[in-house]
């Protein structure tokens, strides 16, 4: 408490306001950028974004779109960017299924798995060395699926009870899809551990295993490295625990009345990632009065 006494004055209710200026965010060498909220909603681009990553390019940042959602492999969420009108190579993205591939490879290499998944993760598993097996897998892994069935469920907590290890790609537990609310990966694993009594491991952010794997994609040290996202309790907490400077847009899930929430902040708060462009150059002219804005 004594922390915020000694903070600038509270605007809005939230936590005092952001510690770095754009302009330290702007000369950031590598961009940690996560999708939904950030960059689109859905199926819609959010404002400026062309505009920012052809920035990013002409700027030579290195850049990777980081998600939770183990559904989509690299190649399929490329292919969703370029329907947006983006071309993005699919070495740009990393999702939680990678992740979750990689730590497996480490735990055991060549491996086997029993997938509640679609095909983003079990080409990741696949790629890292594993192979599928439904009666004795060394892991049972839960990802984001359209396909959750109760004959699944079963084989999944036959399997732990044998021994397999619970994997989970993401503890998100919903997302808004057609029509309103959809489980996710989180509320998926939920039965299994309830009937099992075991708990899974999470990948996915807030996990910093994330965050390590996507500097070391990026060859970029923490501290020339930024985060931006738009959820406080999976993007912002994931770049605080590994040290990553933390910018949270509010074009996404969090909402400036929210902040207060939580016993942390960001880096930095701004309405769009757009705004961390430059501003355009124009001919000097009179500023006008008021408070100074982030930009
Ligand atoms: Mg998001």
């Amino acid at each position: 408490m004594q922390e915020l006494a000694m903070q600038p004055p509270r605007e809005s209710g939230a936590l005092s306001p952001p510690i770095y200026s754009v302009a330290t965010i702007r000369a950031k060498e590598a961009f940690i950028i996560d999708m939904d909220g950030v960059i689109y909603h859905g199926n819609q681009l959010l404002p400026r974004v062309s505009e920012f990553l052809r920035w990013l390019v002409k700027e030579e940042k290195r850049f990777v779109f980081l998600t939770n959602s183990s559904e989509r492999s690299p190649k399929e969420l490329s292919q969703k960017m370029k329907r947006l009108g983006i071309t993005v190579g699919e070495d740009h993205f990393y999702t939680s299924a990678l992740s979750t591939a990689g730590f497996l490879a480490s735990q055991k290499p060549g491996g086997t798995c029993f997938v509640i998944g679609e095909a983003g993760l079990t080409q990741a598993l696949y790629a890292a060395g594993f192979s599928m097996n439904e009666v004795d897998p060394d892991f049972v892994v839960v990802g984001d699926t359209r396909s959750f069935g109760y004959e699944k469920l079963v084989r999944a907590i036959q399997a732990v009870k044998k021994g397999a290890k619970l994997i989970c790609t993401n503890p998100d537990i919903s997302m808004v899809g057609e029509g309103g609310m959809h489980p996710a990966t989180g509320a998926l694993v939920a039965p299994i551990e309830l009937v099992t009594g075991k708990k899974a491991y999470t990948l996915g952010k807030p996990n910093p295993l994330m965050m390590r794997q996507a500097l070391k994609m990026l060859k970029a040290r923490r501290e020339d490295t930024v985060i931006i996202g738009d959820r406080m309790d999976t993007d912002i907490i994931a770049g605080i625990e590994s040290e990553i400077t933390t910018c949270l847009v509010l074009s996404g899930v969090t909402s400036r009345e929210e902040l207060d929430q939580f016993a942390y902040q960001p880096s930095i708060i701004l309405d769009g990632i757009a705004d961390i462009l430059p501003p355009p150059s124009r001919p000097a002219s009179p500023v006008r009065g008021g408070p100074q804005t982030l930009k």
